[in-house]
């Protein structure tokens, strides 16, 4: 099948599967294990934080972050769409009693500067206390830009909060950015990476920041039952994601860009692109659950949302694009 559903379909390389099956191992959970070890230690090097933990997922990360920085009671600023409000089933506010403090995203993804100041609450004992801003990059397939995200970290210095970037395709902002991953992360206090989206490995993420932080989260993911032990076996893979996985990004972009150009020509969709892996095309008349099915009988995976998300990824070449391409105009040529 040639999915088109998300990047986390991604399969392991022959190289990662090789890796895995040659991992050190040890117990991680008494911090012996050298794989792990060494992808927090190449992750640090690699994003220019001061210590980071290894998560069996990007919710977990963010969840550890927000525990991390807030106490019960404590409360965070996000985008209505940011996946730590909205995809990860409350959690901050049921295991961690911290309350979400969501303001609409911009057109481009962004938190506008004055909507942060404003939702900022005073030092009143009848509000939550504000900590935390919450980022995310990219959004949606979006980027937020670097002037962007160094004006919100100059607010939050003035104001005395933390700043935490959702950074799950960090990576495809960066190569979107033309950037090296250091200029972004360097405005934040801590970010999660997803490891087993576009980057390919079958497991994990990161969580990074300063030494007294990551000590925290490591505690709170012993608590969530995050500790692992021969975690090796997955760290093993991911380091290779890590590592060699963010250069070769630029081909989904391209292959989204190729997509949006092929769907335009179709008159019955409205397509929307974004400058990373993802793009959008909204039936004219609503027939996704018709075509998702239509695809599906030729070899093809995709969500039938309103609007479709189609997302491109290093199982999909340019080929299984124009395939996809040609399938969708069939579609509308006999229906
Ligand atoms: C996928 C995703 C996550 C969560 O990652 P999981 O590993 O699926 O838990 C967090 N934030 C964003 C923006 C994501 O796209």
């Amino acid at each position: 099948m040639i999915d088109f559903r998300s990047d986390t379909v991604t399969q392991p390389s022959p190289e990662m599967r090789h890796a895995m099956a040659q991992a050190l191992v040890g117990d991680d959970v008494y911090g012996d294990d050298p794989t792990v070890n060494a992808l927090e230690a190449f992750a640090c090097d690699k994003l220019g934080f001061e210590a980071a933990l290894f998560t069996s997922s990007g919710t977990q990360a963010n969840l550890l972050a927000l525990m991390s920085h807030c106490e019960r009671g404590e409360e965070y600023i996000c985008g209505q769409q940011a996946h730590n409000y909205k995809y990860e089933a409350g959690g901050a506010a049921v295991l961690g009693s911290i309350q979400p403090q969501p303001i609409d995203n911009a057109a481009d993804g962004s938190l506008p500067l004055e909507a942060i100041e404003a939702a900022i609450k005073a030092d009143d004992f009848h509000f939550a206390r504000t900590r935390l801003v919450s980022l995310e990059n990219t959004i949606g397939g979006k980027v937020l830009s670097l002037d962007y995200q160094a004006q919100v970290a100059a607010l939050c210095q003035a104001r005395g909060l933390k700043l935490h970037l959702d950074g799950a395709r960090v990576f495809n902002a960066a190569v979107a950015l033309g950037v090296d991953i250091k200029l972004i992360a360097k405005h934040y206090d801590s970010m999660s990476v997803c490891l087993s989206k576009g980057l390919g490995a079958p497991i994990g993420s990161l969580l990074m920041g300063d030494s007294a932080f990551i000590a925290k989260a490591r505690r709170l993911r012993k608590m969530l039952g995050g500790g692992m032990r021969q975690a090796g076996i997955i760290a093993a893979a991911a380091h290779i994601a890590l590592d060699k996985m963010p250069e070769r990004l630029h081909f989904d972009h391209d292959n989204a860009q190729l997509l949006a150009e092929r769907l335009r020509a179709i008159p019955a969709l409205e397509v929307t692109t974004t400058p990373t892996n993802i793009l959008y095309a909204r039936c004219r008349r609503d027939r996704a659950q018709e075509l998702k099915a239509f695809l599906q009988n030729r070899g093809i995976l995709i969500n039938a949302g309103a609007p479709i998300r189609f997302v491109t990824h290093l199982g999909i070449t340019s080929q299984d694009v124009e395939t996809l391409a040609a399938a969708i105009a069939d579609f509308y040529r006999c229906h």
